[in-house]
């Protein structure tokens, strides 16, 4: 299974990914996440990266490109992936699908999960983030059992820079300006599976399983 989850910041991209990841035991390749471990590594490209990410805009196409690029060489991604937070424009898109072709596979599903920006704000405003193993959290919606601490492995959860208010509308900006065309270059090809992220976790993930079949 090879797919993509296109969809706002905050609309349950990496929840899920990470509930797929499980329970068909493909690798979740977020983007966003590769940056953030190149910013907390100090590299070159973290650095670069972290300029774009601390405004709420996207980081250069040839620079994600070629990050995916070694990443899908990679022997676990062999029998599929899922994408998440890429890609985020259309020239992204148009280098994943010659990239594929070159191996000689396809994308199988684009999973775009709808959710209204001022529910965005709100669950970009209150995630939480564990520092050791990534796991995911919201103060409200998914509240940790004791608080600022990670039920899975005890780690420090933090909040990520770019989720206080004013980034938050920069990035919802950029997403439907930058992001959204992508939804209709997957259309025109037959892959687009629209989902509504407004339910629970639970009933959003019912409903990924239901229009992918697995
Ligand atoms: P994305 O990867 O699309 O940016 P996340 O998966 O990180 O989004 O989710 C953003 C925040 O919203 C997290 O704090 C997460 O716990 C919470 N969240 C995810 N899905 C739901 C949902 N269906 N209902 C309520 N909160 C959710
Ligand atoms: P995310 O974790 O997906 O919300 O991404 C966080 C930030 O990383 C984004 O706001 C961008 O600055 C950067 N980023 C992640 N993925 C991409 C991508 N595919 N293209 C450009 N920038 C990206």
């Amino acid at each position: 299974m090879r797919m993509i989850l296109v969809g706002p910041p905050g609309a349950g991209k990496g929840t899920q990914a990470k509930r797929i990841t499980e329970r068909l035991g493909i690798p979740q390749i977020s983007t966003g996440d590769m940056f953030r471990a190149a910013v907390k590594d100090g590299t070159e490209m973290g650095l670069k990266a972290k300029e774009y990410m601390d405004k709420g805009a996207l980081i250069p196409d040839e620079v994600v490109i070629g990050v995916v690029k070694e990443r899908l060489s990679k022997p676990d991604c062999a029998k599929g992936f899922i994408l998440d937070g890429f890609p985020r424009t259309l020239a992204q898109a148009s280098a994943l699908d010659n990239l594929l072709k070159e191996i000689g596979t396809a994308i199988d599903h684009v999973v775009v999960i709808d959710v209204p920006d001022d529910d965005l704000v709100r669950r970009l405003s209150g995630r939480r983030t564990c520092r050791n193993c990534g796991f995911m959290y919201h103060i409200e919606f998914n509240p940790p059992k004791k608080p600022g601490i990670c039920d899975r492995c005890g780690g420090e959860l933090y909040q990520r820079d770019d989720d206080k208010e004013e980034t938050i509308r920069n990035r919802l900006k950029t997403y439907h300006a930058q992001t959204e065309p992508i939804v209709e270059f997957y259309s025109s090809k037959g892959l687009v599976r629209k989902i509504d992220g407004t339910g629970s976790m639970e009933e959003v993930e019912k409903a990924i399983e239901k229009e992918i079949g697995a």
